[in-house]
């Protein structure tokens, strides 16, 4: 089903973030202590005085936990009906100017609560009786806390219980390799398909179409796409779009999602026109069997 290669790109990606693989000796659990350098702009990784390795600075660091209908990862075919303990920390590798979740995506907020993989775990286990299948990394974009979603993921996964990913699905490689024999499902953005459109944000394209596929191969997969008017709403590039994601899979089901202002964007533009996501349904249906809208 993955029919590309990596040309290279993906072990190129992700290099200004500290997104080198730090594994810390103490799984991450330390403090950062007031000198250490915080790398990229979100505050979730840095170099300790002493070392030259990027390590994690969130790992336990939670900054919400709840236990969410799966329909809200947006996940609508995969257990359907059932719960989720959703824990999320802070930090992203992408700068998305409309960012939805800026409060935690940018920077180390003032609160949170340590909690540990096995904590996390114990607690999904005992939350069973109310419906709850597993643990969902989510909120904030899971993979800048790469070690503590591996770390929890294996304990989930000892409990009998299931992983899901809500990711923006820029990792190299090596990340998506660690983290894809744990994960049973996963929402992956997929946030434009235009020139240009990932390198503004930070990221790339062609990574997160790969990481898609890849991934669409191992575990169950949904894509969201944040439809903007003026950014991403050109006709034919929501057909581009369409025409690869059915390529992967018809099957492969897709959440359009609407806009509303906020951060960059909470001044001068406006949610997006219902007419808007009502092209994009239409050309995406013609295309894939499950596309849904959300937030209309
Ligand atoms: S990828 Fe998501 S969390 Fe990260 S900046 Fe973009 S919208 Fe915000």
């Amino acid at each position: 089903m993955f029919a590309h290669g990596s040309g290279g790109r993906q072990d190129a990606a992700p290099t200004d973030g500290g997104w080198q693989d730090a594994a810390p000796t103490d799984g991450g659990r330390q403090d950062a202590a007031p000198t250490t350098r915080v790398v990229g702009a979100c505050g979730a990784r840095g170099v300790a005085p002493d070392g030259d390795k990027v390590t994690s600075l969130n790992y336990g660091k939670v900054t919400s936990i709840a236990l969410d209908p799966i329909e809200k990862k947006p996940l609508n075919r995969f257990h359907p009906g059932s719960r989720i303990l959703s824990v999320g920390s802070f930090g992203c590798n992408l700068t998305c100017p409309w960012c939805q979740n800026h409060e935690i995506s940018r920077a180390s907020p003032a609160g949170f609560r340590t909690v540990l993989p096995e904590q996390i775990a114990d607690e999904a286990a005992r939350l069973a009786g109310e419906g709850n299948i597993g643990v969902a990394y989510t909120y904030n974009e899971p993979l800048v806390g790469i070690e503590f979603v591996r770390d929890t993921a294996r304990l989930v996964r000892a409990r009998g219980m299931k992983n899901v990913l809500v990711t923006n699905g820029y990792a190299n490689r090596r990340q998506w390799e660690t983290l894809l024999p744990l994960i049973d499902a996963m929402n992956v953005d997929l946030k434009g398909y235009g020139d240009g459109f990932y390198r503004r944000i930070g990221g790339d394209l062609e990574t997160v179409k790969e990481n898609i596929r890849l991934a669409a191969g191992r575990c169950h997969v949904e894509v969201t796409c944040l439809l903007i008017d003026g950014e991403n709403d050109a006709p034919e590039e929501m057909a581009a779009m369409a025409d690869f994601l059915a390529d992967v899979s018809p099957e492969l089901p897709l959440h359009i999602s609407r806009f509303f202002p906020r951060y960059r964007y909470a001044e001068g533009h406006e949610a997006t026109r219902l007419a808007t996501m009502r092209r994009f349904e239409d050309i995406a249906k013609a295309r894939l069997r499950h596309v849904y809208l959300g937030n209309v």
